[in-house]
């Protein structure tokens, strides 16, 4: 039978130190999802999607990632616990074995790019172990015309093998797994783990260095979408937040649901080709837009199946972090190419397990920055290992452990960018109401899409607003379709004392967490923190 969606070039990964593979070029993503199933690597839900266990690991590992000191980076990176580095002669040396260890094997190759601005693509060439790694590759990267495989020149080369273990001892890894950026051979290895996040966000923290230092475009862990009016959005926020799932909204087209570029010709590109959605709990009803984006050609991710192929959403038996991956074209309301225009709204998503901060604020410019550098959330188990209980959590940028340089360095360009496009900047909190994590609850997310159309519509420009007595933050007195009592967080706790003490408490730690940055902030950005404790 003649596969239409075989194309004819081949290729050698003998330049790579890679020999006698059997080279998987370019398959159709029918293919490695067949592939996937013939070597027993995954199963078919009853949506047609394909459905693996990735194993071991289920969620990044940031002790593993690693950045090579070399003359691009020494000076530049802000080295420390999230950028750890590694030396060049150690990553050559583990180069040459996750090379040697993918010789003889069947090896599948994706030739790919990153940033839909034509002005800033980024050829990408992907060397996977198994092949529904290279469907996800498929899915989270930006296909390339068949046309443009001839002579296509990859910038960046991303080496994955997951069944490769890594000697600490030797190879200089603090485990057996580990993801490695050589900003000099631009190059990234991933070894050890099957997450496939780690493939996606290893060429994000590449885009997250080379952009800022090399071509003036901020980068962005933030979804992006576009009214009819053609006014981009941006919501900004940590795993677990809402950014994938707030973009989805079916009124408005997606631009893209986790890493974008905010250019110095004032548009806002998406770096991928595709979606990475949580499915914890997904249901049709409450998130309609990625429900049916499950269907052949997505990969869901270490979920339990019954045997119909029946998934059940709500069973974390392997994992909180349950995930489907899927290309962008999935979404039916969708922005081609995926770029925007300056936005004129920017969200903050935090998911405030304390049931403190209102679940939309208006934010000052210094409390932008201030809130921007801070990058406050509650991490709730899942995307990342060993994180079981809900905690306090602080991640400049709203994405730290994906931002090589000083997270100043981004804060100031978000700064100059949002004062140049006249923004109007919000901080939604989709986390929980009533009380904290165990006695209140998960805000309703119709009431956070309620909110957030409320915000975009111009419908809380002629509100009255109150001042938060510790954030200071500017909370809405009233929102279509939102009951005003949830408005503001005090009212919705039994124990008034309680809630005033949680909110010093968690102003304290904004204000300790803050120190460290408060020799870089301004005046301006000073006046941003909370303004009692
Ligand atoms: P990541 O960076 O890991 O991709 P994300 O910011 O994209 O994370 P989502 O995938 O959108 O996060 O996850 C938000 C989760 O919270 C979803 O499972 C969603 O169903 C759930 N949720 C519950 N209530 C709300 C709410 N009020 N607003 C947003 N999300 C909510
Ligand atoms: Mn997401």
């Amino acid at each position: 039978m003649i596969d239409h969606n075989q194309i004819s070039k081949s290729i050698s990964l003998e330049n790579y130190g890679i020999a006698d593979a059997r080279v998987k070029y370019q398959l159709s993503s029918e293919k490695l999802h067949s592939e996937t199933l013939r070597k027993g690597q995954g199963t078919e839900a009853d949506s047609g999607a394909l459905a693996v266990n990735t194993g071991e690991f289920t969620g990044r590992s940031p002790l593993d990632r690693f950045i090579v000191k070399d003359e691009i980076t020494s000076d530049r990176v802000w080295w420390g616990k999230i950028n750890i580095p590694f030396d060049p002669d150690k990553f050559d040396a583990l180069y040459d074995k996750i090379t040697s260890y993918l010789s003889g094997k069947d090896v599948y190759v994706r030739d790919c790019y990153a940033c839909a601005d034509p002005n800033y693509r980024t050829n990408i060439r992907v060397i996977n172990e198994y092949p529904w790694s290279n469907l996800f590759v498929f899915n989270m990267f930006l296909r390339p015309e068949e046309e443009e495989l001839e002579g296509f020149d990859p910038e960046w080369t991303v080496v994955n093998a997951p069944g490769f273990m890594a000697d600490p001892e030797v190879d200089g890894t603090r485990q057996h797994n580990f993801a490695i950026l050589n900003f000099t051979r631009k190059i990234a290895i991933v070894g050890g783990t099957g997450y496939t996040g780690e493939i996606k966000k290893g060429i994000f923290s590449a885009l997250n260095f080379e952009l800022p230092v090399f071509k003036k475009t901020l980068p962005m862990h933030c979804s992006a979408n576009v009214g009819n009016d053609g006014e981009t959005a941006i919501f900004f926020g940590l795993s677990g937040t809402g950014k994938t799932t707030l973009s989805a909204d079916p009124d408005r087209r997606l631009i893209g649901d986790d890493e974008h570029g905010w250019t110095a010709e004032n548009t806002v590109f998406n770096f991928e080709g595709g979606c990475y959605a949580k499915v914890i709990d997904l249901t049709e009803e409450n998130e309609p837009d990625i429900y049916r984006a499950i269907k052949p050609g997505a990969i869901l991710e270490n979920v339990i199946m019954d045997e119909n192929g029946k998934v059940d959403f709500s069973d974390t038996s392997i994992t909180q972090n349950t995930r489907v991956s899927y290309p962008i074209y999935h979404i039916d309301n969708i922005q081609v190419p995926s770029i925007g225009h300056n936005p004129k709204n920017i969200f903050f998503l935090t998911a405030d397990a304390f049931g403190v901060l209102p679940p939309i604020s208006k934010l000052t410019p210094g409390q932008a920055a201030y809130h921007f550098i801070s990058g406050y959330t509650a991490k709730v188990a899942g995307t990342e290992e060993g994180i079981d209980e809900p905690l306090p959590s602080f991640s400049a940028c709203f994405g730290a452990p994906f931002m090589p340089l000083h997270p100043t360095k981004y804060a100031e360009m978000l700064s100059a960018k949002m004062k140049d496009a006249g923004v109007d900047v919000w901080l939604v909190n989709t986390g929980w109401t009533g009380g904290p994590y165990g006695t209140g609850k998960r805000m309703k997310l119709k009431y956070t899409r309620a909110m957030i159309t409320a915000a975009l519509e111009g419908k809380l420009s002629n509100v009255n607003y109150h001042v938060h007595p510790i954030f200071g933050l500017n909370i809405p007195q009233e929102c279509p379709n939102v009951p005003s009592e949830v408005l503001n967080p005090r009212d919705t706790w039994a124990d008034k004392e309680a809630y005033d003490r949680k909110a010093k408490q968690l102003a304290q730690s904004f204000k300790n967490n803050f120190e460290k940055f408060a020799e870089y902030a301004n005046e301006e950005i000073m006046a941003g923190a909370p303004i009692s404790e």
